[in-house]
């Protein structure tokens, strides 16, 4: 189990590195990009020779951000002395990769977070690891420059839904509203966010075609396929959105082609179902209310896996 770090470890773990990696999950959303470019930039204003590490691909639509581009795929040749994963659930999200031999420091949102890392600092009350940051760097008195706001607000805004989901508390909007005082461009990460090519609506029709309504209309689901997956693979969460704002929707799910015999889940509930809990009977995990798992099984087979187990749920209700 991973030693636990409260504020001033956690504190006094960042400013004794020297040379640092800041690694953030496969798939990385805006949470995951904005936090680790946040922390490197921090550290490195703070004289750590800091770098940031994605094992995957960067979506185009969050180049906006400075330093994005530069996100490395895999480690330099340095000696790092410590190494920090940012909003990583499981260790298996950071990728497959020759991790160098020296404590990982873990800071995490996650409830399922199984303690996998040697030192933890775990927040699942936090929206975002993005706010996290946010509310230490302004306890710390730790600069937020100009870019470090606009990553961060990124992080904290795509993470809550724009500040719609239930993981929105009074906290996050207000160290939000802090990163706005500090340069954040609420308007461009709404915008870059958001906006989508043609390709990714014109497959609409396919993707919603596919809507499935169980639990006496509770649970909605939609089944993107190796054809949707490469026209709107960037912009998965702007249709699941569709399927959950579905009236008398509780629970959504996504099944997303990977490979032949590999699909993603996503789940996301409103009020009553424990989601994370549900995609842990899978092998996944997440949050009370978005959760996700891979399922080494066709999209066929993966569907008729799932399914039964979450219409199941859905109706006798695993409550949180
Ligand atoms: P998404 O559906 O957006 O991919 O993921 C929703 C949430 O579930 C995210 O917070 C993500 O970290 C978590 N999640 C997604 N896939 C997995 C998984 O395979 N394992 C675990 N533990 N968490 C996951
Ligand atoms: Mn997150």
């Amino acid at each position: 189990m991973a030693t636990m770090l409260d504020r001033a470890a956690l504190r006094r773990r960042l400013e004794a590195a020297k040379t640092a990696l800041v690694v953030g999950h496969i798939k990385p959303d805006g949470d995951c990009i904005g936090s680790v470019l946040a922390l490197t930039e921090a550290l490195r204003l703070r004289g750590v020779d800091a770098d940031a590490l994605i094992a995957d691909d960067v979506a185009a639509k969050f180049y906006y951000l400075d330093g994005a581009a530069e996100i490395v795929a895999t480690i330099p040749d340095k000696a790092y002395d410590t190494v920090l994963f940012m909003d990583l659930s499981t260790a298996e999200r950071a990728g497959e990769l020759p991790w160098p031999a020296v404590p990982i420091v873990n800071i995490d949102h996650h409830i399922s977070n199984p303690g996998y890392a040697d030192e933890l600092y775990l927040d699942a009350t936090a929206a975002a690891v993005g706010e996290i940051l946010t509310e230490l760097f302004l306890e710390w008195d730790w600069e937020i420059t100009p870019t470090m706001a606009q990553a961060l607000y990124t992080a904290i805004a795509t993470d809550c839904g724009f500040f719609k989901y239930a993981n929105t508390t009074e906290k996050t909007m207000r160290v939000a509203a802090a990163l706005l005082a500090r340069g954040a461009d609420q308007a461009e990460v709404a915008q870059r966010t958001e906006e989508l090519p043609p390709a990714a609506l014109r497959v609409l029709p396919q993707i919603m075609a596919t809507l499935t309504m169980e639990a006496d209309g509770a649970l909605s689901a939609i089944t993107m396929d190796e054809a949707a997956m490469a026209a709107g693979g960037d912009y998965v969460d702007t249709y699941l959105e569709l399927a959950r704002n579905i009236e008398g929707v509780e629970v959504t799910l996504q099944f997303k082609y990977a490979e032949p015999e590999k699909t993603y889940v996503s789940f996301r509930s409103k009020t009553t179902v424990d989601v994370s809990a549900l995609a842990a009977e899978f092998g996944g995990g997440g949050h009370i209310r978005a959760a996700g798992c891979t399922v080494w099984k066709s999209l066929a087979d993966t569907i008729s896996t799932v399914m039964p187990v979450a219409v199941a749920w859905t109706h006798h209700g695993r409550r949180h």
